[in-house]
């Protein structure tokens, strides 16, 4: 299976040093603002039990609202403080920055909308390729007797998405909290063969015939062969 530049196409269930190295940087942070045109900006999500933002996917709207992120200062009561627009310096936080781009997009400053790249931890040292996303707006609301920035995203048909499999789509929109599930329940290997590396989520009934995202009865590991072997017999 290739994209539309003939690459074959890369499993989205990575290691740390593979997002690294696709990303030739390291990411330390869960939002890492980028203005070039040669990197995408990043957004690192987490749906684990202990994980510090609330993250959602809206499934019917298919829509990913991602949490802006606590003051970084040490010893704070994080939670207890606004979430800052601005560093000491006064000039605009990563918050301040993704909220800019959001609200200029949306007032028609920016033609196009800033494109995020969301990678989702699964576990320690794993990763999900969650694919590319478009910041179409952005609110700084009271949230618990503080102020949070809200991101709203969409899936991007970017050139690193495959046209016309939509069950790679319907793979990257699994709602985190089941994959966190059924990585742990499946052990990080394929569920035929026992592989752990080139693993994709495999819908047991694709979502095209009915089966569902959101149930982790319908969702296991499966390699790229095995993934590839099913998805030809049940064309
Ligand atoms: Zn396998």
């Amino acid at each position: 299976m290739s994209d539309l530049l003939g690459n074959t196409r890369s499993s989205p269930i990575i290691s740390y040093t593979e997002l690294i190295t696709r990303e030739r940087q390291n990411l330390q942070k869960g939002m890492n603002f980028r203005n070039d045109d040669t990197r995408l900006s990043v957004f690192l999500m987490s749906a684990r039990r202990n994980a510090p933002y609330k993250d959602e996917w809206d499934e019917e709207k298919q829509l990913l609202i991602y949490e802006g992120h606590d003051l970084s200062a040490k010893g704070a009561n994080k939670k207890s403080v606004d979430q800052p627009m601005t560093r000491d310096s006064g000039r605009l936080s990563d918050n301040g920055k993704f909220y800019k781009e959001a609200i200029d997009f949306k007032g028609g400053v920016r033609e196009f909308p800033l494109q995020i790249q969301v990678y989702e931890k699964l576990d320690i040292g794993v990763w999900f390729d969650k694919g590319i996303f478009n910041l179409i707006d952005a609110r700084y609301i009271d949230e618990d007797g503080r102020k949070v920035f809200k991101f709203y995203l969409t899936p991007a048909d970017g050139a690193r998405l495959v046209i016309d499999d939509s069950d790679y789509r319907h793979e990257r929109m699994i709602p985190t909290s089941v994959k966190v599930e059924v990585w742990k329940r499946d052990k990080g290997i394929c569920r035929e063969c026992g592989a752990n590396t080139g693993l994709h989520y495999d819908h047991i009934l694709p979502y095209s015939k009915g089966g569902r995202s959101d149930d982790v009865r319908n969702v296991q590991i499966l390699c790229a062969r095995h993934n590839l072997q099913k998805g030809a017999k049940i064309q």
